[in-house]
C-alpha cells in the first residue's frame, strides 16, 4: 500500500445499513482515534449493503472529500456476513478492523483490541461486552447460534463474537476465499484460526433512534444458517432420531401383533397415545426432511455459482 513512510495500515471494513444519519460520526470517530498514534494509518472499506436510505450518497461525500475512504454499492441486499466479506476484497491494510455502521461500536477503544493482536500472541481479537443493548430475539438468535458453533465447531466456550473484531490480514484473506453463499462468519474466523482473544469493553447505543436493521426474519435466517453451515452433524443427528423412532414404532407393532394373537379377546387400548406416537413421529420426519431440504437448497445454490454479492459501483477503489 502507498502509505506514507513505513506506517501501519488498519483497514476498516463498515456494513452499511439504514445508517445514514450515524456513518459520519463513525467515520470521524476512525479519523480521530487513528490520528493518535503517528505509527498508524486508515483506510476505511464501506459497504452499502442495498440500504433503503440515503446511506449511499453519505458514503459518496464523504469519499469525495476523502482518498482513503472506499465505498462499494452492492446491488442486493446480502446481509451482515457477505457485505463484510465483500470488504475484504478492497483491503490493503496489515490489519483488519470490523465495525458497525451505528456508532454502537466503542471504536476508542481500538489500541486496547488491537494490542493482542500486534504482540503475535493471537491472531484475532473480538471485543467483549458486558451488557446487551439488543432485542431480545437478537440476543437469543446469537446465543443459540454461538453454542451451535461451540458443539459443532469445538469453538471455546467462552468465546463470543462481538460486532467489534480486529484481525490479522492473512485471516480475512483466508475468509474471503470462502465464495459460496451462506457465509458464517464465526465459523469462517474458527476455521482459519483458534488463537482470538476477548477484550472486555462497554457497547455504546445506537448513534441514532433507529432500531436494529436486524428483523426477526433476519435473526432467524442467521441461525439457520448457523446451524446448517459447515456441518453435517445436525443432519446425522436427525438420522439417528429418526432410526430410533422407526424402530421403537417398529417394535411397539410387533408386540401389539403378538398380544393380540395370544389373547385375541383382550380390547386394545391406547388410540390416544398411538395418535400422539403418530404426531410425534411424523413431526420427527418432518423435520428431517426440512433439514434435508435446508442442505439441499444450499448444495443447489452452490453448485449453480450464485454470487455472494454483485458490485453495482465503486469509490476510491481503482484497482484494474
Ligand atoms: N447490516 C447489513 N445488512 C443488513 C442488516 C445489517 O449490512 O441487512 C449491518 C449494519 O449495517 C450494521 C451491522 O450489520 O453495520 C449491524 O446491524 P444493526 O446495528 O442493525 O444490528 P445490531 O446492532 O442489532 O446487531
Ligand atoms: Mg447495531
Amino acid at each position: 500500500m502507498m502509505t506514507e513512510s513505513n506506517k501501519t495500515l488498519l483497514s476498516f471494513v463498515i456494513p452499511c445499513y439504514r445508517s445514514e444519519h450515524t456513518i459520519e460520526a463513525v467515520y470521524r470517530e476512525i479519523v480521530d482515534v487513528v490520528s493518535e498514534n503517528e505509527s498508524y494509518d486508515y483506510e476505511i472499506i464501506a459497504v452499502n449493503d442495498c440500504s433503503p436510505d440515503q446511506v449511499w450518497t453519505k458514503l459518496i461525500s464523504i469519499a469525495d472529500g476523502d482518498p482513503k475512504f472506499k465505498a462499494i454499492n452492492l446491488v442486493r441486499n446480502c446481509g451482515k456476513n457477505i457485505a463484510i466479506l465483500a470488504g475484504y476484497h478492497f483491503i490493503h491494510g496489515d490489519y483488519v478492523v470490523n465495525i458497525d455502521d451505528d456508532y454502537q461500536c466503542p471504536v476508542n477503544e481500538l489500541w486496547k483490541l488491537l494490542g493482542p493482536v500486534e504482540s503475535g500472541q493471537y491472531d484475532v481479537a473480538t471485543a467483549q461486552y458486558a451488557v446487551k443493548k439488543e432485542s431480545w430475539w437478537k440476543v437469543l438468535g446469537s446465543r443459540i447460534n454461538a453454542s451451535v458453533a461451540r458443539n459443532l465447531l469445538d469453538m471455546p466456550k467462552e468465546l463470543f463474537f462481538e460486532n467489534f473484531v480486529v484481525m490479522k490480514r492473512f485471516v480475512a484473506d483466508e475468509m474471503r476465499s470462502y465464495i459460496n453463499p451462506y457465509p458464517y462468519f464465526e465459523g469462517l474466523i474458527l476455521k482459519v484460526t483458534k488463537k482470538i482473544a476477548m477484550v472486555p469493553m462497554q457497547e455504546r447505543e445506537r448513534g441514532d433512534d433507529q432500531g436494529t436493521g436486524f428483523t426477526f426474519r433476519k435473526s432467524f435466517s442467521m441461525f439457520a444458517n448457523g446451524l446448517t453451515a459447515f456441518s453435517v452433524k445436525p443432519l446425522r443427528i436427525s438420522t439417528v432420531l429418526g432410526s430410533v423412532f422407526a424402530l421403537a414404532g417398529f417394535i411397539w407393532m410387533v408386540v401389539i401383533i403378538i398380544r393380540k394373537l395370544i389373547s385375541p379377546a383382550e380390547i386394545m387400548e391406547g388410540y390416544s397415545s398411538i395418535m400422539a406416537i403418530i404426531l410425534f413421529s411424523s413431526g420427527c420426519i418432518m423435520l428431517m426432511l426440512g433439514l434435508i431440504g435446508e442442505y439441499l437448497g444450499r448444495i443447489y445454490i452452490s453448485i449453480n455459482h450464485y454470487p455472494q454479492y454483485t458490485v453495482r459501483e465503486t469509490r476510491n477503489i481503482n484497482e484494474e
